[in-house]
């Protein structure tokens, strides 16, 4: 789970991390006080939505920058009367960009420098990971991929924790000395406790800035929270934005499957995470192109099922559905009849083809091919993904 910047930054100063002044808005009422509670002075508006970038973005209006240094509240209320409600493309958005319904206004500070940090979940190690950079603010993905020799990755053991000695290798190595070692160590000590007690993947500070004053403060955040844990955290699960996220989505996770939009035209239904990913793969191997990832789970009951088929056909993008589920626990003939009483209950308007595999699965194709529902029984993966290929090919 994902929250906003102004949220991040929130918690970070619960954490000793130390922000700018800042007041968040969601319409213009807001926004008028958010800038009254600031000088006349210079101001930062910000664009609020769960994607990087925004610097650099450019709304589907023309209008330039997610985020604008300005000179004084006039300024600041014409910015946002550009941003609020429009929708602001940048790299990490797709083209489809992303509607702005939070501002943030913050003071604004004279930078000296930009720097880079991150507490990150590594897997590959199994270790905690402290990413920094001096070469921080919007480009740090290109500093990954061109000059990859000016990311410092210090890992940090679970079971030890952050020490100081960690502090000091990553605060000598970004080329900090005297009282602002002490500063970073204090702002990276505080960094690693939100991530650990707030069971985050990511915490995540771009540009962390020296001012002309030579204070560190952050200046951007984003953190990224384990979805498993989210429980233990109702104080986290509180800062859900819903408007971030696809409505297929929410609904999916309420049902217990996990769904994800892609941008074909052939829906998958599987379940087992591997099974999907294979479905999706022979799907594209015939020249088709799937339109979500869907994993039903190792229980596929008649509920979710039904759920499935409405979620996967509220996409006005699909042509066609495959379903390719695996009775192992589940047996086959139990799987058919949910199928089966699931498509009775939705109106399925596509082509269907249902590929059964495991324990009675002759039981199952026959309840199918007598169910006298519209669909396709096929006998292999290949043969199902070349049957739905095909069908939508002539459909459309
Ligand atoms: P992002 O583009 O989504 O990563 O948004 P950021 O919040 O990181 O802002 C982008 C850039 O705007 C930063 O790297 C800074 O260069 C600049 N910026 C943000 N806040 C301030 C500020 O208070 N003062 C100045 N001078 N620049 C700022
Ligand atoms: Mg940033």
């Amino acid at each position: 789970m994902n929250i906003h910047e102004y949220q991040a930054k929130r918690l970070l100063q619960e954490y000793g991390v130390p922000v700018p002044r800042g007041y968040a808005a969601t319409n213009s009422r807001e926004v008028e006080t958010a800038i009254s509670h600031l000088g006349d002075d210079m101001i930062v508006v910000k664009a609020q939505i769960h994607a990087g970038g925004r610097g650099k973005g450019t709304f589907i209006d023309g209008y330039k920058g997610g985020v604008k240094v300005v000179q004084n509240r006039q300024e600041a209320q014409d910015a946002a009367n550009h941003m609020l409600d429009n929708t602001l493309v940048t790299a990490q958005t797709g083209p489809e960009g992303r509607k702005v319904q939070t501002l943030y206004f913050t003071e604004a500070c004279d930078i000296k420098h930009e720097y880079y940090l991150a507490v990150v979940l590594d897997r590959e190690t199994a270790q905690t990971m402290v990413i920094a950079s001096t070469e921080g603010g919007m480009d740090i993905e290109a500093v990954a991929e061109k000059t990859p020799e000016k990311l410092i990755r210090v890992p940090v053991s679970p079971t030890m924790g952050l020490r100081h000695y960690h502090c000091r290798r990553v605060a000598f190595a970004l080329g900090f000395e005297g009282e602002q070692v002490k500063q970073f160590a204090r702002i990276l000590t505080g960094l690693y406790k939100m991530y650990w007690e707030k069971n985050a993947m990511l915490v995540e500070i771009n540009p962390l800035v020296e001012t002309t004053g030579g204070q560190l403060m952050a200046l951007d955040a984003k953190v990224s929270f384990d979805s498993n844990a989210i429980f233990q955290h109702p104080e986290i699960q509180q800062l859900r934005d819903l408007n971030e996220e696809d409505p297929k989505e929410i609904e999916a996770s309420k049902h217990s499957l996990a769904y994800i939009a892609l941008d074909g035209n052939i829906a998958c239904m599987v379940n087992g995470a591997g099974l999907a990913m294979a479905t999706m793969d022979i799907i594209q191997s015939f020249g088709g192109s799937p339109a979500n990832f869907l994993d039903v789970g190792g229980g596929a009951n008649e509920d979710q099922v039904t759920a499935a088929f409405k979620i996967i056909l509220s996409d006005k993008n699909v042509k066609g559905i495959l379903v390719n589920i695996f009775g192992g626990i589940m047996k086959c003939d139990v799987i058919a009849r949910g199928i089966v009483a699931a498509a009775k209950n939705v109106d399925i308007t596509v082509p269907l083809v249902v590929r059964l595999e495991g324990t009675n699965v002759e039981a199952g194709k026959t309840i199918l091919r007598e169910s006298g529902v519209a669909l396709t029984p096929a006998d292999s993966l290949v043969e199902a993904a070349k049957m739905i290929v095909d069908q939508v090919e002539k459909a459309g």
